[in-house]
């Protein structure tokens, strides 16, 4: 019976609009999925486009949303000419982009609809007309436009500057508009303007018809080559960057294997996705995401290298990470691979954070780093001086002997492992009872709570 309401209800709020995310011009996790919890969950089906828009199958679709792009990946003439397609089939395009600083290349797919970004600041405050007027406008910051006459301004600022527009496009429909007037956090805490931007846009993408018993799908990446046992995904934007990362990988992975002393956890690093951003990255342990200019690779090295190292270190900590330095040892990896490479920045990463966390614990004997609301700095410095303490104490090779022990005594589909099951791992790997040294720095570990054997 239950059952029966809940299919009821999902297909009574069968959504009327098909949208597209598109971030294979730029990637960022809040146009991965958050765009859309924002302003659309109860009204759109989104799906992501991580593969080259020029390919994109927008037929099902009838909003397509697009950021200002990266000047590494301009808009091709395929994904140009998608766009147009798109319109003239009466899809809606929501462009959210500013003039101001750099122009984004989306700049220059707008110059063809008449519509030129501004690199003038908005003034506050801005008030929306026509049928935006007496809605409240927040902008967090961003640029102004100057248009043809085939736009409609929305939304207006203080000195009477358009900030965001539409017009029709055939039977399509192009929406303009300052970045600033959208969210950006990729936690989707900051809804602004939420009030009117969904009805907005499902009121304009309403003008294409889609078949709803036809949902959309993913698109991923298209292209694809082998290194190994490794396949490397990416898409004609992001082509250019894979051969170099997969040198790096390739540079990094034996380090990573002398200093675990194990593997990759089985069935892990199986794919790696380059991603059209200089922000970061992440992994799923199959799949790690890799940014493709991030730290400005290829001309500066080490961030790479760190990342790679990051990313992929989770897949060998897998599937058991260990909860209070899940992150740290990721990057403390990465670290030690910087090392055994020979670049100075590897130190002084290193070095900046143990000093941070020595602010606040000067002798990493006061502050307990599981404790709850544990500063950031404390918890990541505290990690590192562990790392280097235990190797200086146990090495060399005391992080393999840990890798090592930690493969070999937990037993399989064991449910949970705490920091206490860890501290009992490192007394087996160096052959010594640890919980007291662990204690002496503060960290709230028990033999007591651990049901692993002391060495
Ligand atoms: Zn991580």
């Amino acid at each position: 019976m239950i059952h029966f309401l809940l299919l009821s209800v999902a297909m009574a709020a069968d959504p009327t609009v098909h949208s597209v995310s598109d971030i294979s011009q730029h990637f960022s996790f809040y146009m991965d999925g958050r765009f859309h919890r924002q302003y659309l969950k109860d009204t759109s089906r989104d799906v992501r486009n991580w593969g080259s828009l020029s390919q994109l199958d927008l037929s099902n679709v009838n909003l397509l949303l697009l950021t200002g792009g990266d000047e590494r990946i301009p808009y091709d003439e395929g994904a140009r000419r998608n766009i147009a397609s798109f319109l003239d089939g009466g899809g809606t395009v929501l462009v959210m982009a500013d003039g101001t600083g750099k122009s984004p290349p989306v700049a220059e797919v707008m110059a063809a609809y008449g519509a030129v970004l501004d690199d003038e600041s908005a003034a506050k405050p801005l008030a929306g007309v026509g049928e935006l007027e007496g809605q409240d406008i927040v902008l967090r910051r961003g640029g102004t436009l100057e248009l043809d006459e085939q736009w409609t301004p929305l939304v207006l600022d203080r000195d009477g500057r358009v900030v965001l527009a539409d017009r029709r496009v055939g039977p399509g429909t192009l929406i303009l508009g300052s970045r600033g007037l959208f969210g950006q956090k990729p936690d989707a805490s900051d809804p602004i303007n939420d009030s009117w931007v969904g009805p907005l846009l499902v009121s304009r993408a309403s003008r294409k018809a889609i078949d709803t018993t036809r949902p959309p799908r993913r698109t991923w990446a298209e292209d694809s080559k082998q290194a190994g046992p490794l396949k490397i995904e990416f898409h004609d934007g992001t082509e250019q960057f894979a051969d170099d990362i997969v040198a790096v990988y390739e540079d990094v992975r034996p380090h990573l294997l002398a200093i675990t002393g194990v593997e990759p956890s089985p069935g892990m690093i199986q794919r790696m996705l380059i991603l059209p951003t200089g922000g970061g990255g992440f992994s799923s342990g199959v799949c790690i995401a890799i940014g493709a200019w991030w730290g400005g690779f290829p001309a500066k090295r080490y961030p790479m290298v760190e990342l790679i190292s990051h990313e992929a270190g989770h897949s060998w900590v897998l599937p058991y990470p260990e909860p209070l330095w899940n992150e740290p040892i990721a990057t403390w990896l990465g670290i030690e691979v910087g090392r055994r490479m020979d670049m100075p920045q590897a130190t002084r990463t290193l070095e900046r954070q143990l000093a941070k966390a020595r602010k606040l614990d000067p002798d990493f004997t006061k502050l307990n780093p599981m404790a709850k609301g544990a500063a950031r700095d404390l918890i990541w410095g505290k990690s590192y001086y562990v790392f280097e303490e235990l190797e200086k104490n146990h090495g060399p090779g005391a992080m393999a002997k840990y890798f090592q022990t930690k493969r070999r005594v937990l037993e399989p589909n064991r449910q949970a492992y705490t920091m206490d099951d860890c501290v009992a791992v490192w007394s087996l790997a160096v052959n010594e009872d640890l919980f007291p040294w662990f204690q002496s720095l503060a960290f709230d570990v028990d033999r007591s709570r651990t049901d692993l054997p002391a060495p």
